[in-house]
């Protein structure tokens, strides 16, 4: 099994498998200390960051859209929304939202020209709309420490997302202590306590094939006597179907409670915003069975399908919390609706 490294190393091949480092990028090289950004990398990482990773998507969609409505507008009968139904869906936001944008503007403007501004600014509308969520912080602990469950597939980017978060969290300048609970394989520990010393948070390990659930007790226990501000336990990757592993979560979640009760006080569900269908079936499948409150939408990077959040948001009433922008622990970003939106659909 390739041994894991965050750092890069030469003699490595890259992304040979879902424990593969980051690739050697100048976000990964350029700063050896990653808890540390310069601050032009931090405000990148934030909100800006969501717009450039979202670049394909945006820019397949506005070619579409742009084509679709020339410089003195469109007149809006059933070929153009049609038309305009199918450029929507190419992006992954899914039938009913791409309808719902459709019908929006056929009810606004049948029989009209419509420009292209109104045509992005009533999309937008019905997509924010669609969207709207109460609240993407974290759920903290009303004192104490603070327990966070990450669960998911495998290679969904649960792992990552860890790191992520401990970089954040040590940017607030809080105490990280973290459970290696991904006990199934020995890389997967591995990955993790890099990614720990490399950030200065405290983890508590268990040996390969060992009980995720004794871990993951372990890491809390360890984490109220530090004091720390947050544990951030890692699961091994699971299947919604796998009825026994999803019952493991269960396990997991009550022995965590026997230290504290009302741990964990926020289960993030790591969806890859890459497996489309897929992605909504595991939100779908996760979502009850693991006692979720949040979702982590990773890869949201590279992708031409970044819409869809939309039917992740839309079938479910699980907030999105935060997004994966790339490999990196800067590559992260709370999820803001209103800079999604524009993200999706502003001319690049
Ligand atoms: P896990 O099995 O769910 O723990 O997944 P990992 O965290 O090990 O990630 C699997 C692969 O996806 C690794 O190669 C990661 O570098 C990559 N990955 C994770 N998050 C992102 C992201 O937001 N963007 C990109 N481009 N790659 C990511
Ligand atoms: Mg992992």
């Amino acid at each position: 099994m390739a041994r894991w490294n965050p750092f890069g190393s030469s003699d490595q091949k890259k992304n040979e498998n879902t424990e593969s480092p980051p690739p050697e990028n100048q976000d990964a090289n350029d700063s050896n200390d990653a808890s540390s950004p310069p601050p032009t990398e931090k405000k990148k990482g934030l909100f800006g960051g969501i717009k450039r990773a979202m670049s394909k998507t945006m820019e397949v969609l506005n070619t579409d859209i742009r084509d679709l409505v020339k410089e003195d507008g469109r007149l809006v009968d059933d070929q153009f929304l049609d038309e305009l139904f199918a450029h929507l869906v190419k992006t992954d936001m899914g039938n009913g939202p791409a309808a719902k944008i459709r019908d929006d503007i056929k009810s606004k403007y049948r029989a009209r020209k419509m420009t292209l501004t109104q045509l992005i600014d009533s999309a937008k509308e019905t997509i924010s709309a669609i969207m709207q969520q109460e609240n993407a912080d974290i759920n903290l602990a009303s004192s104490g420490t603070t327990v966070i469950m990450v669960v998911g597939v495998n290679g969904a980017g649960k792992t990552t997302s860890i790191a992520k978060l401990v970089n954040l969290f040590k940017q607030q300048g809080k105490t990280v202590v973290l459970g290696a609970g991904d006990t199934f394989r020995a890389a997967a520990v591995e990955q993790l306590t890099i990614w720990a010393d490399r950030m200065d948070a405290e983890i508590v390990t268990g040996r390969q094939g060992s009980d995720p659930a004794s871990v993951a007790y372990k890491a809390v226990d360890a984490a109220i006597k530090a004091e720390a501000d947050i544990c951030i336990v890692d699961t091994a990757g699971r299947l919604q179907t796998q009825n026994n592993l999803m019952d493991e979560l269960g396990r997991i979640r009550r022995v965590m409670q026997k230290v504290s009760p009302d741990a964990p006080h926020e289960v993030l569900l790591v969806l890859d915003a890459t497996a489309g269908q897929n992605a909504i079936s595991q939100a779908k499948g996760f979502g009850e069975a693991a006692g979720c409150t949040g979702i982590v939408l990773a890869k949201l990077d590279g992708s031409a399908k970044g819409g869809v959040a939309i039917p992740i948001r839309q079938e479910f009433g699980l907030p999105v919390k935060f997004v994966g922008l790339g490999e990196t622990p800067d590559d992260f970003a709370p999820f803001d609706v209103g800079t999604y939106v524009d993200a999706l659909f502003d001319a690049p």
